[in-house]
């Protein structure tokens, strides 16, 4: 299960302050220090650990702790509204276009589950929004991504835009916005090309198929399995392309937790949207504070 060790450890240490009628600054401190300790071994971002600890510690010695009638209780809200902060406070809502049609970018490294990820929010949009959504392939690189995203949308009753993989993705994702607004099609969804490494062609490419679409949500796709690394790449993309969301997949697997926990922090960027598995309804709305009190049980 996702940030069960981080989950367990983070219990435990609410756990010995949670009764505390009075909590001193050694109590604090302690419990910083094993925060501190957690977050880390799960991989979070040291400069986020950092600037989290220090927050926590701040208010944990505060006067809103002082003057609670329940010391322990309070310091266990302060670390789970820092906690929800992290990821972002609010939920972040879909922007959706006032004048249709809405256009959703896809970008990510291959295998982050972009294909995957494109088709699922096309049918939760449709369900949520009653949209009409078009699809359009533009990943002409990895062999079968076309097909993968035809055999999605023929699951699903919504329809692929496809030109093959000879024309350039820029030409297919211009005919497709043509064709998706002939059709009145008010939600289209580009998915486009991953490459193993982050590369200037993938980046110039995405660009310019950013400025043909003028989507209203860029959303990088990333595997929450792959930690720091995930940070990184939206780091990369994000500095590129001006990301609006992140939606984080393979959350249903046994991650530690430190992608989800770091990325808004580092990049400004929130996550909008979770991956739980590989069917076409695992895919939920990121709440921080729900994610929050997951992680402290
Ligand atoms: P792309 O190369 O970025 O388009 O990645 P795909 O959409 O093809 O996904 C790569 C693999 O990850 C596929 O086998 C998907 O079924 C799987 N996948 C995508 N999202 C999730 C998720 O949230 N959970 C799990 N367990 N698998 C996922």
């Amino acid at each position: 299960m996702a940030f069960e060790s981080l989950s367990d450890r983070l219990q435990a240490t609410m756990k010995k302050i949670r009764g505390r009628g009075k909590v001193s600054e050694a109590d604090v401190k302690e419990m910083t220090r094993e925060i501190r300790l957690a977050l880390l071994e799960a991989d979070v971002n040291f400069k986020v650990v950092k600037s989290f600890v220090k927050r926590v510690q701040e208010r944990a010695v505060g006067q809103e702790v002082l003057k609670s009638l329940t010391p322990g209780q309070q310091v266990i809200k302060v670390v789970q509204e820092e906690l929800t902060d992290l990821m972002g406070g609010e939920q972040t809502k879909l922007n959706l276009a006032l004048k249709p049609p809405t256009v959703l970018l896809f970008v990510g490294l291959q295998g982050a589950g972009k294909t995957t990820s494109a088709a699922k929010l096309a049918n939760y949009i449709r369900k949520t929004h009653n949209k009409k959504p078009m699809m359009i392939a533009a990943d002409i690189y990895r062999p079968a991504a076309i097909k993968q995203l035809q055999t999605l949308g023929g699951q699903l009753n919504i329809p692929v835009f496809s030109l093959g993989d000879q024309i350039s993705p820029v030409e297919i994702v211009r005919q497709g916005m043509e064709q998706a607004k002939a059709d009145h099609h008010d939600l289209i969804l580009i998915d486009t090309a991953g490459r193993l490494h982050i590369d200037e062609a993938l980046m110039d490419e995405l660009d310019q198929i950013k400025s043909v679409s003028h989507p209203d949500e860029i959303f990088l796709v990333v595997d929450a399995m792959t930690g720091q690394d995930a940070v990184n790449v939206a780091t990369s993309f994000n500095e590129r392309l001006d990301l609006t969301g992140v939606i984080m997949t393979k959350l249903d697997g046994d991650t530690r937790g430190g992608a989800a926990l770091s990325i808004r922090s580092v990049t400004g960027t929130p996550i909008k949207f979770v991956g739980m598995g590989e069917k076409m309804d695992a895919l939920e709305p990121f709440h921080p504070d729900r994610m929050a009190s997951r992680i402290l049980g």
